[in-house]
């Protein structure tokens, strides 16, 4: 493998398309469309795809807006990376240096930055391997609805990742990084409770409530979460209490979201609860089903070969270089978020314990910490494509240090310079890693020896069951 030929090459082609990048995610931005109706998206996404030479499936996995994009150079490898391209309710499209409450969806998460990244990173590798005559596969996943879709979970369900030897996704973020945190997994599943209804006031005694049933499971699940594991997290709402206090509600759910750092901790918690819900039916005289939903996921399992080689080419090639203007936008959005708030926010978020970067508005180096074994607060969809698949994950500052995700300020940054320059900057590490993971065999079977280990200790099995279509309730 000749490196420098491969980063020379991967220069070349971002210093010619890095602006055109750039302009499809302002336009993916712009687009701002929600969870599986990314119809615009998606449709850019693969006819800038299509026309590098890259051959389209879509749609895949019965989703229209989710497809998979392959350019094959003869034999060898396959890498692939996952770009998403949804956007959120709430948080406005509008470019501004102070909150204006707009409302409407935006690209609160970054997402047209992450899909178009992936794809630049997919092209830009693609050149090369032809350039340099790299043999091996490069495929784009294009993900939709990851803001609770959980659509790499169905098209996992679907085997689509069967063969891929490596995976590499990127992030916006406000530190430039290779993490190892591992997102938790996480379930949603509701009870529905059904009783028996009755005048309140002339014979309840003939009545059985299907709220008490609710009422007691929640307080029973409240003595349960002094006897789980640490770090594992049970939270709920009644979305059905009954409708008014004269009648005995026959009637009634609790929907329950529970997390944990490891996918066989939260099936534990699932089958207590279950036996829960079946003792509350049972002393309440009442019956009870429980339907697991869409909002389902696996833990991360960062694979720490690809991790170590992506977190190596971010050394190398280092983080986005920012403007005088970008500095100056970034201390504006940052102007009213104090320092401990950037601490916590940070330390929060991503397990940053660096006192330097605090005092920025922008973050330019590279974290070097691996995070191994820190558990993340965060749970997503492509912890379950890290169980198929040896996977790893670059973030890069695209947004102010210590602005939240999911804020106004990382709209306006997605659609502005210093998220774009993040994009290019993510996107360059990515490509040539694809180039490098395809080049070194001895490390994609280091990387797989890793994951078949971790999966001989506990295997997978899909989180949603198999009656749960795409687009169905939690
Ligand atoms: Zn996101």
């Amino acid at each position: 493998m000749d490196k420098q030929a491969i980063i020379a090459s991967i220069d070349r082609w971002f210093a010619e398309n890095g602006g055109r990048m750039a302009e499809i995610s302002k336009r993916i931005w712009e687009f701002a469309e929600l969870q599986f109706k990314e119809k615009r998206s998606s449709e850019l996404l693969m006819q800038l795809l299509r026309e590098e030479g890259f051959s389209i499936e879509c749609p895949v996995a019965g989703m229209d807006t989710a497809f998979v994009a392959t350019y094959k150079n003869g034999d060898g490898p396959v890498v692939a990376t996952l770009g998403e391209y949804d956007a959120l309710e709430g948080l406005g499209c509008e470019i501004a240096d102070s909150y204006r409450p707009t409302g409407g969806p935006g690209h609160g998460c970054g997402h047209n930055l992450l899909g178009t990244g992936a794809a630049a990173a997919a092209i830009a590798a693609r050149r090369a391997m032809q350039e340099l005559g790299i043999e091996g596969s490069v495929r784009y996943y294009g993900c939709p609805a990851e803001e609770g879709g959980s659509a790499k979970v169905f098209m996992v369900r679907e085997h689509l990742f069967d063969g891929v030897d490596a995976v590499i996704s990127w992030h916006p973020a406000n530190a430039n990084m290779v993490s190892e945190a591992r997102a938790m997994a996480i379930m949603s599943v509701r009870y529905r409770f059904t009783g028996r209804a009755a005048h309140a006031g002339v014979c309840p005694h003939l009545g059985r409530s299907a709220l008490d049933a609710v009422i007691l499971m929640d307080v029973a699940v409240n003595y349960l979460r002094e006897h789980v594991q640490p770090d594992t997290r049970i939270q709920c709402v009644i979305t059905n209490g009954g409708k008014v206090p004269n009648v005995v509600p026959d009637e009634a759910e609790i929907w329950y979201y529970i997390r944990a750092p490891k996918k066989q901790d939260l099936d534990h918690v699932f089958s207590r609860m279950n036996l829960i819900a079946e003792g509350m039916a049972h002393a309440t005289e009442t019956a009870v089903r429980w339907r697991v939903g869409a909002g389902a996921s696996c833990n991360g399992m960062p694979n720490s070969v690809i991790s170590d080689m992506l977190r190596r080419n971010l050394q190398l090639l280092g983080g986005p270089k920012f403007s005088p203007e970008d500095w100056e936008m970034a201390k504006k959005l940052n102007s009213e978020v104090s320092l401990q708030e950037k601490a916590q926010s940070m330390s929060q978020m991503y397990a940053i314990n660096d006192p330097e970067i605090y005092k920025l508005d922008l973050c330019e180096y590279v974290q070097t910490a691996t995070q191994r074994g820190v558990v993340a607060p965060y749970s997503g969809d492509g912890s379950d494509v890290a169980w198929q698949a040896p996977s790893a994950q670059v973030n890069t500052c695209c947004q102010p240090v210590g602005t939240g995700n999911h804020s106004w300020q990382q709209v306006v940054c997605s659609g502005s310079s210093i998220g774009q320059k993040g994009m290019l900057a993510a996107a360059r590490v990515m490509a040539v890693s694809f180039c490098e993971a395809l080049c070194d065999r001895e490390m994609l079977r280091a990387a797989r020896a890793e994951l078949d280990a971790q999966l001989a200790a506990y295997p997978y099995s899909c989180p949603i069951p198999p009656e749960v279509m795409p687009g169905d309730e939690d």
